[in-house]
């Protein structure tokens, strides 16, 4: 299977250094609870733009892993499919995001394929790609996935807060993981019915 996995909320917390600054500068105490939907910055009285400033003041060897020794469950995964790291962010990003895969022991022949780097918007743009399974948190690339299902792809939802609302009974080619463990015992049952 072409694998697609995500970065940010699914290998990385980058919504905790978000906060981090978030918080400085408006002398707030948001937590990561608070992010209830993709677009939560409308909770949070700022604009989208303001967001994204936010999320371009972010150093990533500042931003926490998501757990220990991820790298040990993508290089399971990949010794038995092609996994591609897919992320959107800006192209000039990339060394940036190379090195902190590195730092955590992720690399390139090994625990991955390919970087590839997608627009951040539209949010559900990966849709399109050449992927069977998403390992990923977004709420909006679960909806897109699901509303085409005759493509046969699915969706590794990795629990977040932002996610909670997201039904995986309610639909067949989403499936809920709340940690890594959790992926590769979805990755092993696959292809099985809620692929169908
Ligand atoms: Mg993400």
């Amino acid at each position: 299977m072409k694998i697609a996995v995500d970065v940010d909320g699914v290998l990385i917390n980058l919504m905790v250094e978000w906060l981090r600054i978030y918080n400085n500068k408006y002398n707030d105490n948001k937590r990561l609870a608070d992010i209830k939907k993709w677009a939560f910055y409308e909770d949070f009285g700022i604009s989208k733009q303001e967001c994204y400033n936010i999320f371009h003041l972010i150093k990533l060897k500042d931003v926490p892993e998501i757990e220990p020794e991820v790298y040990r469950c993508l290089n399971i995964i990949n010794k038995k499919h092609d996994v591609d790291i897919v992320t959107a962010r800006r192209e000039s990003a990339r060394k940036e995001l190379v090195h902190k895969l590195q730092t955590m022991n992720i690399w390139q022949g090994k625990q991955y394929d390919n970087l590839v780097i997608v627009d951040y918007e539209p949010h559900t743009n990966k849709k399109d790609l050449d992927y069977n399974v998403y390992i990923d948190d977004s709420p909006e690339l679960a909806i897109a996935l699901s509303s085409m299902r005759s493509a046969k792809k699915c969706i590794v939802l990795y629990t977040q807060p932002w996610n909670h609302h997201i039904n995986q009974y309610g639909n067949n080619c989403i499936a809920r993981a709340d940690d890594w463990k959790e992926v590769l015992k979805w990755l092993k049952q696959f292809p099985c019915e809620w692929a169908e």
